[in-house]
């Protein structure tokens, strides 16, 4: 399986909500292939996740654009991963390692429609209040 860098943050953080129904059930689908053990390698284009999406048209992203590749970028350049395939979690246990401000966060997600909705996101606001 293949998983954008983004969208390692998008997983952790996801409730149930997206861009449709299908797309809903089939992200919630990968989520669960991950958790149980099938490896995946990290890619900055479209991934597994984008394959179902409204907003992906010939493996762009027409919703996000430059900003998605931007974010992808930031993650691989933090990461530092090898070319292989990777169990979730050692890849969850790589975004902990890199990213441990708010600030690191919100360089790549200052720009993201879902706050609202990720307990990812949510979860780096709260440690900035405590932080304070
Ligand atoms: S196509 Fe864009 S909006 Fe859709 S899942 Fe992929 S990155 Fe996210």
């Amino acid at each position: 399986m293949r998983i954008r860098a983004h969208h390692l943050f998008c997983m952790r953080g996801f409730q149930g909500k997206g861009y449709s129904p299908r797309f809903v059930q089939h992200m919630a689908a990968v989520i669960t292939r991950l958790a149980r053990g099938e490896h995946c390698t990290v890619v900055a284009v479209a991934d597994d996740i984008c394959a179902v999406c409204p907003h992906r048209t010939n493996d762009a992203c027409t919703l996000y654009g430059d900003t998605v590749e931007r974010m992808d970028a930031i993650i691989l350049d933090a990461l530092r991963l090898r070319q292989r395939a990777y169990a979730i979690g050692e890849l969850y246990d790589a975004v902990d390692h890199a990213f441990t401000s708010w600030e690191s966060i919100e360089a790549v997600c200052g720009d993201c429609r879902w706050h609202g909705d990720c307990t990812f996101y949510q979860a780096y606001e709260k440690k900035k209040e405590r932080d304070r």
